[in-house]
């Protein structure tokens, strides 16, 4: 499919100062849609605009909703290049499969990013550590109200500028363990990146938040004893010198981050397990000691070491509040191979310009 560009005659200042995340976005935007009887169609990068909607559209009222998130990174000579985008295209449609919205083919949706991102090339950041975050978002637009499948969707991606995620180096975050609250059931949407999956999430994000807490760590919703993943990140921990991440059972979001990590420490003759993990597992490996390193992973912070967690009003603190001698090892691997600083022996790295 042709995707027909039509540049902005106003372009906008870049942001001078911190970028933080999410704040600024780019000229333009990449729209297309989609009917029953024409398929994906009007493939087009346009001005970066609100959007018109019917106010009775699906998305407004039973939360069609789905989303991607990746980002361009710019390398020392000069060249800009993401970070395994087809997993974020295959991944989009697992989404939409769940949803019942229509699908895109992958390829297209890579090639739609690199077209994306070529034009808005000046607006990737220099700085040390900082990115173009690219958000690819697919939605149902029917105009009424019945509950129904998705026949009209829209599919668009965006960008925003990111600051480097860590202003002051790794610093080891306090998680809240979550006894209440639910993310996510094994049959439900758990496994989908979906915008329901957030709103259900934010009460007990905003009550860690008021105690202090980065974010939470899921528990599986049937028995509330398994830990399943934290806020918008996988989690990993080194008991002993075993790597443990929670099986993707369904309720977890199979993160790229998470998966690139794993064959990461396999190829370097790591001892990973993707199995169920149990609080009390985790609390028995803290008394004796045997918890060595935990940290969250994916793509906006790459690598998040845990210092504290907390289950319970008990608190358990991890290698001293430090970051551990993997997680920085982590870290570094693959933002080298990102920001092309170590080589991509895994052919993981998709040059756009
Ligand atoms: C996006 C996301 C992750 C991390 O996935 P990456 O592909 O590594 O960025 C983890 N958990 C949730 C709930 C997410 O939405």
């Amino acid at each position: 499919m042709e995707i027909k560009i039509t540049k902005t005659t106003t372009p906008k200042e870049k942001p001078q100062g911190p970028l933080g995340f999410g704040k600024y976005f780019t000229d333009h935007m990449f729209v297309m849609d989609y009917t029953p009887e024409k398929g994906w169609h009007d493939a087009r990068i346009v001005p970066f605009a609100d959007l018109v909607l019917h106010p009775a559209s699906t998305v407004f009222h039973y939360g069609a909703e789905i989303f991607e998130g990746l980002k361009a990174y710019r390398t020392a000579n000069g060249d800009i290049q993401m970070f395994r985008p087809i997993e974020n295209m295959n991944r989009m449609n697992q989404s939409a499969e769940r949803l019942c919205l229509p699908q895109i083919d992958a390829e297209f949706g890579v090639e739609a990013l690199k077209t994306f991102v070529e034009l808005e090339k000046d607006w990737v950041p220099t700085e040390e550590g900082t990115s173009l975050y690219l958000r690819p978002f697919l939605f149902g637009a029917d105009p009424f109200l019945g509950v129904h499948a998705v026949e009209k969707a829209q599919f668009l991606i965006i960008a925003s500028p990111v600051g480097a995620y860590y202003a002051t180096g790794l610093a080891p975050v306090k998680i809240m363990i979550e006894s209440e609250d639910v993310r996510a059931v094994r049959g439900g949407t758990g496994y989908a990146k979906c915008g329901g999956n957030y709103a259900a999430s934010n009460r007990a994000g905003a009550k860690a938040e008021a105690k202090g807490f980065s974010q939470v760590l899921w528990l599986d919703g049937v028995e509330r004893k398994y830990v399943e993943e934290v806020g918008a990140m996988n989690v990993m921990f080194l008991i002993d010198d075993e790597i443990v991440t929670p099986a993707l059972t369904g309720s977890i979001l199979p993160g790229i981050t998470r998966k690139s990590i794993i064959e990461i420490l396999k190829d370097k003759g790591y001892k990973v397990s993707e199995r169920l993990l149990s609080v009390d597992e985790i609390k028995d490996a803290l008394a004796t000691g045997r918890m060595k390193e935990a940290w969250g992973c994916g793509t906006a912070a790459v690598v998040s070491p845990i210092g504290q967690l907390t289950y319970e009003d008990n608190d358990y603190i991890i290698n001293n509040g430090e970051i551990g001698a993997l997680t920085q090892e982590l870290y570094d691997t693959l933002t080298g191979i990102q920001w092309g600083k170590v080589e991509d022996k895994y052919g993981w790295i998709c040059p756009v310009a």
